[in-house]
């Protein structure tokens, strides 16, 4: 029985986000900044090239990364340090893909906001919700995260938090993967069976905008050509804090729809 040693040792191991900010500490690979300092057309124009998913684009202005395309594969850091940098903040998902795309302002006052006022919405909501999660054709690799929110450390459950296997359940539709042609069905009758007022998620590149593969005979390039996606998370995958903080974003919404279709109302054929 090693564990019971270790739990003495080590203690209460679960995160208390969002109540308190967490994280990963300062290594932390969770997203691509890009500075303002000084550099070349060419430079930029070079790690534009070298970016495997088109994420950089370069104008007059200088560089921008969209993250919603950007797989952290670190090229452009290499290439271009003084320009680009792995920032480790993991409150990077948003209601709106094109702010998605960075240079944007990402202070910590403005993010410290943002967490307390989900904080309070968690504690104001004083109900649970339920997650149905589809894999609509990734890699794997996001569902490797996923698993990890039920652990001790994250314990979604703590927060009302919980995983459905019926969308008939479900208050949130969490969705991974590129948008696959064969999951492309199952993916908008989960859809439709879920009851009002509902909200999508699309976690990771893959999903939002296909990643690597993008559009394609057996790849929609993301799911949100086949339900109204409300959240994005990017991420190649997206860390368990970062999903937690979109889910966070998607109960944020959820007041608001309540508000006006009822609750629970049923849409399914
Ligand atoms: S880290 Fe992101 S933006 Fe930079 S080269 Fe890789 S995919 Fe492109």
């Amino acid at each position: 029985m090693p564990w019971i040693p270790r739990g003495l040792r080590d203690g209460i191991v679960t995160s208390h986000y969002p109540q308190r900010s967490d994280g990963y500490g300062s290594g932390f690979r969770a997203a691509v900044t890009v500075s303002s300092a000084p550099t070349t057309r060419d430079e930029l124009d070079s790690a534009a090239r070298s970016c495997p998913t088109g994420a950089i684009a370069v104008t007059t202005e200088g560089g921008s990364v969209d993250r919603a395309r950007c797989i952290l594969c670190g090229r452009c850091v290499q290439m271009l340090p003084r320009v680009f940098q792995f920032s480790s903040t993991i409150e990077t998902s948003t209601n709106q893909r094109a702010q998605l795309v960075v240079p944007e302002p990402e202070d910590d006052d403005s993010l410290e906001a943002t967490r307390l006022e989900l904080a309070s919405r968690v504690r104001a909501l004083r109900r649970s919700v339920h997650l149905r999660h589809v894999d609509a054709g990734s890699d794997g690799s996001d569902e490797w995260e996923i698993a990890a929110l039920t652990n001790p450390v994250y314990d979604v459950q703590r927060l009302g938090i919980y995983f459905t296997a019926s969308p008939r359940h479900a208050d949130i539709l969490l969705v991974t993967g590129l948008g696959s042609a064969g999951m492309a069905e199952p993916l908008r009758r989960t859809f439709d069976a879920m009851p009002n007022p509902k909200v999508v998620i699309a976690a990771g590149v893959d999903a939002i905008g296909g990643g690597l593969i993008g559009e394609g005979y057996a790849s929609n390039g993301g799911v949100g050509s086949l339900v109204p996606v409300d959240v994005f998370i990017p991420g190649a995958p997206a860390s368990p804090f970062t999903l937690l903080h979109g889910i966070l974003l998607a109960i944020n919404l959820l007041p608001a729809r309540i508000a006006r279709t009822g609750p629970l109302t049923g849409t399914a054929p």
